[in-house]
């Protein structure tokens, strides 16, 4: 702890935050698909964009830990707003952090922790699960790089001012051939195309990111030339922990509505509501106990690979089941959206897919186990 503010002080902020303001804001948010301005200024103020930057960059320097209990908490009221702070942090500022240049960091970190939103794009159409299938090509010109191409589904698409983008710089080499550069939305060339309508975290953009003939500055490489596959892997381990924590608060989230409710609505089926539940719980204790052995790895600089996949494997799992559950515990309530249960169930479906499938954590888990020769816990 090496802050003015301790973590405990921070995070009840927050959960206080959360339980008003996010609470009181979610349905609509989601029925009106808006991106959540008036939210997203006051997270900013009250320092979640901040949380785990540096202090020397503006930031609260906060742990890790903190950083994602703060995406939980938030999640438990709204995906959507959890999802813009997350990935701003999770997926552009840490990859900045940890392999940026002085003066990246110093261009970058400091805005995002005033609020400025950023995005990780390297998705494109025939380039998800294989993201070293990608066309988006960088050609060296004079003293910088030319780079051409269209990225997909890219969170914050609509509001980011600076994108992290993946580009071929050795065809030859493979995944041994990408790069990482950091482009402003201000360079000319680079424009925002459709954005897509979506089942759940429907308060976020996720839009497609055109680079036409983007002329960008060597000084805007992340890490070394030629390494961007392998930055891009060790950004997500750290952001499959952030999608756990996003998923875990959603199940409490819908946890919480069974409790109420089931309170609320006497008559129902009680022996069928306990099991439920304590299936329900069974699944969420599992997912927290990954979710936070994952964090302990991460923060003590071990590989997190193996448990960052573990969590957040079982948590979107789980979340999807727990999810299902309660809107049937709730019966035909949760098929209204008078009550949250039915957004929290399309909210639960995006963490089995974003920041690789849980298909692809899979085929993660059963190589590094492979790698072990065995399962050593
Ligand atoms: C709402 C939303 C937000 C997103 N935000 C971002 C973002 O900010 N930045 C970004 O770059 N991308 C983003 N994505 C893209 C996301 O990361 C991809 O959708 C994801 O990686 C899967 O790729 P795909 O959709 O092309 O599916 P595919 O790769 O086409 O996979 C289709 C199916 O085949 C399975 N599959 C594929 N390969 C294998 C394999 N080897 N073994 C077993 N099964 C396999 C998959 O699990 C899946 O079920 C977002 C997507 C969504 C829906």
């Amino acid at each position: 702890m090496n802050s003015g503010i301790s973590e405990r002080e921070k995070l009840k902020e927050i959960e206080e935050f959360a339980t008003s303001k996010v609470r009181a804001r979610a349905s609509e948010v989601d029925e009106t698909s808006t991106f959540p301005v008036d939210l997203i200024k006051e997270m900013s103020e009250l320092g979640v964009f901040s949380i785990y930057i540096p202090k020397e960059y503006g930031g609260l320097g906060l742990s890790l830990r903190t950083l994602m209990e703060t995406i939980r908490i938030i999640s438990r009221e709204c995906a959507s707003t959890s999802l813009i702070p997350d990935v701003t942090v999770s997926l552009f500022g840490e990859p900045i952090l940890k392999y940026g240049t002085e003066s990246l960091k110093q261009k970058y970190l400091s805005r995002i922790a005033k609020g400025t939103i950023g995005a990780l794009a390297i998705t494109e159409p025939g380039a998800g699960s294989d993201a070293a299938a990608i066309k988006t090509t960088a050609v060296k010109k004079g003293e910088g790089y030319v780079v051409n191409g269209a990225k997909t589904f890219i969170t914050n698409g609509g509001e980011a001012e600076f994108f992290l983008a993946s580009a071929v710089t050795a065809p030859e080499k493979k995944h041994h051939g990408i790069t990482l550069f950091a482009i402003d939305r201000e360079m000319s060339g680079l424009s925002i195309g459709k954005e897509f309508k979506k089942m759940g975290i429907r308060g976020t953009s996720t839009t497609e990111v055109l680079i036409d003939s983007v002329e960008v500055g060597e000084e805007q490489i992340v890490g070394k030339f030629n390494e961007g596959f392998r930055i891009e892997m060790d950004t997500l381990n750290v952001g499959r922990i952030g999608i756990a924590s996003q998923a875990i608060g959603i199940a409490e989230g819908a946890v919480r509505d069974v409790i109420k409710f089931n309170e609320q609505f006497k008559g129902s089926n009680r022996e069928g509501m306990a099991f439920k539940l304590a299936d329900m719980i069974n699944l969420l204790h599992s997912s927290v106990a990954k979710y936070n052995e994952s964090i302990e790895i991460a923060e003590a600089r071990r590989d997190p690979t193996l448990l960052s996949s573990l969590a957040k494997l079982q948590a979107g799992d789980a979340a999807v089941k727990i999810t299902a559950d309660a809107v049937e515990l709730l019966g035909y309530r949760a098929m209204t959206s008078e009550y949250p249960t039915e957004r929290r169930f399309r909210e639960a479906k995006i963490t089995q897919i974003y920041e690789g499938t849980n298909e692809i954590q899979r085929v993660i888990i059963a190589r590094e186990i492979l790698k072990m020769g065995g399962p050593s816990f």
